[in-house]
């Protein structure tokens, strides 16, 4: 049966009138009974691949997953969808219900933890009904190639064996070409049954700043961003720092979250945000790993993230349901100094590869280049040269030739025994003299006010930037020394090109347009419905999203559809939640 057989199927059980990307393509594969290994970029609406043939199939779906929370959520998005679904964890009461309806063929999904998988009494549950597909979730946790590896992946296999000729669907966001190739091997996929979508997210727009005063720089960012978000920071205490800072300038609701806290704080943080419209988090990266929440419109960054994959994954949060979203990244020259420390401590054979991570870093906060370009270039895409939607493209900034200034600066750190900052340095270069010069002879230098005042605001972004290029380093002590880069730098056999200072640009960037959410600002029948909605999600215990989404909303304020089946052909309206709420909101639109 060709996917698009699945058509109407798709618009009454989820309310969409086409598939996404290439989800054709992997439902097409399952029905066809094949066996498929689907890389997806996260948002990219993997569910839907086993969650849909899950209602077309005679028989169960059996979903392998790892996160209890995130199966959990999925649960109750499936239930929305009048999908009778259940799940088989540690934390599930009803087992014995769940078993038996699973025999009796009373459902179509079944969510199962691998541990719970892998045992006997699954298998004998499966003998006793034959499944319709394996559907195998964060499949890359099965090869030690990818970042996430679990043993209990490693024992599916002679459960999938033992039903040869039951369809396996595995699924994984990230995997790289190695980590692809294992799991194929490791799950008894053939190596044509890969089908690989993009990793580009249009629908993300990417900024990165220097970090200059960090609690204001987020205050305006998120200021400008009504809807919920993520603040990643590098350190518990900047996380709960920050929630403060933000808090109190904002008058949003902000919670921290880290793993110091207690896990029954950190359970509710997380409920909390899943639940809200407008809920701010600052975390550590321990955050955002297994909630899926469809409408989070910004993730900030406070500092530099660990690797461009982490910085994909943790910006991937944002914007799962296709509306605008923003991810913006604050760096600081001391994130780099701090991680080049560390590097240190590695043991030998990880500091090359460290190290290129590092770099690759330092290519992304320095470009002047489009930023997705080179994240979509770093996952071996041959991505367009401008994608319109980053910093970059959105607002070009001028590119400085800084090759013989950066000489300048690295003969003054030199000549000036490589322990003074920034500070002291460029008062020397700019001839500004003071005590602490003059008592050292610094006035005495032959860098001594060699760089012209017009060039002057150019120093600290230059250091920041030799700093991430590895020219420049810190003492113990925060004086700035000689990197391994400098050495070429001086003799002038590298470039050194920079973007003009963002001051302005920020300002610009400021003035210029709207936040991330697209939705109406002051529109009251916009603001009813999602009334409407908060009411009916407390009702039925789900979050917001879990009943409509907010494009929904936003399409019946514009259309105002006055009958069912006017409301039936919004996008996202399926059967299930049209008998469910449909009146409800045709209540709402009716008074307007
Ligand atoms: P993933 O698991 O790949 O991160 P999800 O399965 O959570 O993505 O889907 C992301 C969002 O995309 C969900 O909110 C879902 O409702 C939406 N979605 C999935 N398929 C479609 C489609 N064909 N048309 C419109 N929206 C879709
Ligand atoms: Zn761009």
């Amino acid at each position: 049966m060709p996917a698009d057989a699945l058509l109407p199927l798709l618009k009454s059980t989820f309310g969409f009138d086409a598939f996404r990307g290439r989800q054709g393509e992997v439902v097409g594969r399952v029905m066809a009974g094949e066996r498929t290994l689907a890389v997806m970029p996260t948002g990219a609406g993997k569910s839907l691949t086993y969650q849909l043939p899950a209602v077309a199939l005679n028989g169960c779906v059996i979903v392998v997953s790892p996160l209890i929370a995130l199966m959990h959520d999925q649960l109750r998005g499936a239930r929305a969808a009048g999908i009778r679904a259940a799940s088989l964890t540690s934390v599930d009461a009803d087992w014995a219900a769940t078993r038996q309806a699973y025999r009796d063929g009373n459902l179509d999904l079944l969510y199962v933890a691998p541990e719970r998988a892998t045992g006997e009494g699954f298998r004998t549950l499966l003998e006793a009904q034959t499944p319709a597909l394996f559907a195998i979730d964060e499949a890359h946790c099965v090869s030690e190639w990818g970042h996430d590896f679990r043993p209990d992946y490693r024992l599916l296999r002679p459960l999938l064996d033992a039903f040869p000729a039951v369809p396996r669907l595995a699924l994984t966001a990230t995997a790289d070409k190695h980590t692809r190739e294992d799991i194929l091997v490791q799950l008894g996929i053939s190596a044509d049954g890969l089908i690989l979508a993009g990793f580009d997210r249009p629908n993300i727009r990417y900024a990165v700043r220097p970090r200059v005063s960090p609690a204001k720089q987020l205050v305006d960012f998120i200021a400008a961003n009504p809807g919920p978000g993520i603040v990643y920071a590098p350190t518990r205490s900047g996380t709960e720092r920050l929630a403060q800072q933000i808090a109190a300038a904002t008058g949003r609701r902000v919670a921290a979250y880290h793993a110091g806290l207690d896990p029954d704080v950190r359970a509710r943080v997380q409920h909390e945000f899943v639940a809200s419209e407008d809920g701010i988090v600052t975390a550590t990266v321990a955050f955002g790993m297994g909630i899926d929440k469809p409408d989070v419109r910004f993730v900030a960054h406070a500092g530099l993230p660990k690797s461009i994959e982490s910085y994909y994954q943790e910006t991937g949060r944002a914007g799962r349901d296709g509306d605008p979203a923003e991810a913006m990244m604050l760096w600081g020259a001391d994130d780099f100094a701090r991680a080049r420390m560390r590097l240190s401590e590695l043991p030998e054979a990880r500091i090359a590869g460290e190290r290129a991570r590092l770099n690759a870093l330092a290519a992304l906060v320095e470009t002047v280049e489009c930023r997705r370009a080179l994240l979509l270039r770093h996952f071996g895409e041959n991505p367009p040269e401008r994608c319109g939607n980053c910093d970059n493209c959105l607002d070009p900034a001028a590119q400085v030739d800084a090759t013989v200034l950066a000489q300048k600066l690295l003969s003054a750190v030199y000549r000036t025994g490589q322990s003074f900052g920034a500070g002291h340095i460029e008062a020397v270069l700019c001839g500004r003299s003071d005590e602490r010069i003059a008592s050292r002879g610094h006035d005495k230098l032959s860098v001594f006010g060699i760089v012209a005042s017009e060039e002057a605001r150019l120093i600290k972004p230059l250091v920041r930037s030799l700093m991430a290029r590895e020219a420049l380093d810190t003492t113990e002590h925060g004086g700035l020394m000689l990197g391994p880069a400098a050495r070429a730098m001086m003799k002038g056999e590298t470039a050194v090109l920079m973007a003009e200072p963002p001051v302005k640009r920020t300002q610009r960037a400021a003035r210029g347009g709207p936040g991330a959410t697209p939705n109406p600002v002051g529109d009251p029948l916009f603001d009813a419905l999602r009334a409407m909605r908060r009411e009916l999600a407390a009702e039925a215990n789900v979050p917001p999203y879990v009943i409509f989404h907010d494009a929904v909303l936003r399409t019946m304020a514009s259309e105002r559809p006055a009958t069912r089946s006017a409301l039936a052909d919004i996008p996202g309206v399926g059967g299930k939640k049209l008998d469910a709420w449909g009146d409800a909101f045709l209540g709402v639109i009716r008074q307007f």
